[in-house]
């Protein structure tokens, strides 16, 4: 027997028809890089949207096709969200950061046919041409040409329908090692990701929310804000460019509540502010994720009054996986103590489920003391099975994603992340997280960046090294970190040596990459 409710597919077409019925004057600004401003509202993305999917029609882009965008956040960015997805398309968001052979390896594997790119990436695009073998048309956003594409049509047609499991959106995860991985989410998960990201404890939303997201919108389905935000009905404010004196007079203008964006994101604003004076009176709500937010950056915020949500997550969830919920006696706790949870990565919302297993043996499920590390795996209706055209299951048989992440999970449910599983030094049979190592050493105010990994060490297996960027003028020593160091962590995880380097290297999504700095580093001697 069914039950006996309406057909109403959780399809992602819905957040856009809601979002232009309801508040369908709710603005979305843009700031462009050349420094002109547009202004067009929620009921005129919808417009335009339709109009891109006749333009997409016309062009013989069919369901199932994929659709790639090489941009940064606009609102004809967000206009192609909904026309490729429309269309019944699959929306592919490339990270025009990726090196080249990442680019030419994604769209082809991809398989794209119609390629959207904002004129910053002309050259690129260019470059790439001969080598992406798909892509039949190409499309600039900016000169006019997007308009003059969409605005050929009269945007009176109907979204495609289909089942609510069909795929929506297509983004790749540049691993460490190997070629980038596909996840392709559905239309369903992607609506029950965006419902779930406008609770209090994540994006906190409704419609009097006026959004910066800095968080590009090519990256880990930009934290799903493009949908969530139809649903809420936000007033979004798009900064092509993230320079951070653009970046603080619109939000001070535009009065911006929220903003979401990875930690260095904030490192830039803060310098920008100190510099000028200025402060974001406005700001109320700000996400932070994506790699672990340092705790003098929480401290500040909050201390003007900023509720900061610093949240986990990854391309293969969607990517919201924890963000840092308050516990049920959150109003009790003393400042410091509300500091310390916040620097925690947080609380699955409901729809999240989490687990870490034992290191060396995986079958073992490792309790929720607040102290055992284990290997963390996770589960949800929006959490991947299978890599785009993998052949396999990524999952392990009872149905967990393994993450590559190693975390804790405390007795209320908080995770808080240690590692990544490739990072963990293994010193005498015990772990040392390499993460917590660099986070006290950027607490330093001499140290700009820090990352530590594990040198073979003929007695320990492994000691960890601490490769430290100084920052301008310092004459920061490696006794003197290892002194400050030295109250902070336990005495047996104290680096081996601390060595002073001039940069440390970085991923295509600015994260640090301990790959190519132990590639550095491979004939590195510890001495013993
Ligand atoms: P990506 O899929 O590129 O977004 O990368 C996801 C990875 O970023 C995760 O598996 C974590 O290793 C890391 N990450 C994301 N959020 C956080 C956070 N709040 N703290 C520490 N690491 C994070």
């Amino acid at each position: 027997m069914l039950g006996a409710m309406q057909d109403w597919d959780l399809r992602v077409t819905h957040l856009i028809d809601h979002a232009a019925r309801e508040n369908g004057m709710r603005e979305i600004v843009t700031r462009w890089a050349d420094g002109s401003e547009t202004r067009t509202d929620w009921a005129g993305i919808r417009r335009d949207a339709l109009k891109m999917v006749q333009a997409l029609r016309r062009l013989g882009v069919d369901k199932g096709d994929r659709v790639a965008t090489l941009a940064m956040n606009h609102s004809r960015h967000l206009v192609s969200w909904y026309g490729a997805v429309g269309v019944g398309g699959i929306l592919h968001t490339i990270n025009p950061r990726l090196f080249e052979e990442q680019l030419e390896y994604i769209a082809n594997h991809a398989e794209d046919r119609v390629l959207l790119y904002d004129a910053a990436f002309a050259p690129l695009v260019e470059k790439m041409k001969p080598r992406w073998t798909t892509i039949e048309h190409y499309i600039c956003y900016d000169n006019g040409e997007f308009e003059a594409w969409i605005g050929a049509e009269d945007g009176h047609t109907e979204w495609a329908q289909g089942d609510e499991r069909d795929p929506c959106m297509l983004c790749y995860t540049s691993g460490t090692t190997g070629n980038p991985k596909g996840v392709l989410y559905e239309h369903r998960s992607t609506m029950l990701h965006a419902l779930v990201s406008l609770q209090p404890a994540i994006f906190n939303a409704d419609p009097r929310a006026v959004m910066l997201p800095v968080v590009p919108m090519f990256h880990a389905a930009s934290w799903g804000l493009p949908w969530g935000g139809a649903a809420a009905g936000i007033k979004f404010v798009y900064s092509a460019v993230n320079d951070p004196a653009v970046l603080c007079e619109l939000m001070n203008r535009e009065k911006v509540t929220h903003s979401a964006g990875v930690p260095t994101v904030w490192l830039s604003m803060f310098q920008h502010m100190d510099q000028t004076g200025e402060t974001l009176p406005h700001l109320k709500t700000a996400i932070i994720g994506g790699s672990a937010a340092p705790r003098f950056m929480i401290e500040r915020l909050a201390k003007s009054g900023v509720d900061v949500a610093h949240a986990w997550g990854m391309t293969e969830t969607s990517p919201i996986g924890t963000t840092g919920a308050k516990t049920p006696d959150w109003d009790e706790l003393d400042f410091d103590r509300q500091i310390s949870i916040k620097q925690l990565q947080g609380r699955p919302p409901f729809g999240v489920e989490l687990r870490c297993v034992d290191l060396d043996d995986p079958t073992k499920v490792v309790p929720r003391d607040g102290e055992t590390a284990g290997a963390l795996q996770v589960r949800g209706p929006w959490v991947i099975k299978r890599y785009f055209k993998a052949e396999e299951d990524a999952t392990t048989p009872d149905g967990w994603f393994d993450t590559g992440d190693v975390g804790i999970i405390h007795p209320d449910g908080t995770l808080q992340l240690t590692d990544r599983t490739k990072d963990v030094i293994k010193s005498g049979g015990e772990w040392i997280s390499s993460v917590e190592l660099e986070n006290a050493a950027v607490g330093h105010p001499d140290v700009a960046e820090a990352a530590a990994i594990g040198m073979p060490h003929p007695k320990w297996d492994e000691r960890p090294v601490l490769f430290v960027v100084r920052k301008e003028g310092s004459a920061l020593s490696s006794g003197d970190l290892r002194d400050y160091l030295a109250d902070k962590v336990a005495k047996w995880w104290l680096p081996d040596a601390v060595e002073f380097v001039d940069d440390i290297p970085h991923t295509a999504t600015g994260k640090i990459s301990k790959k190519d700095l132990r590639e550095r580093f491979s004939d590195y001697v510890l001495e013993t």
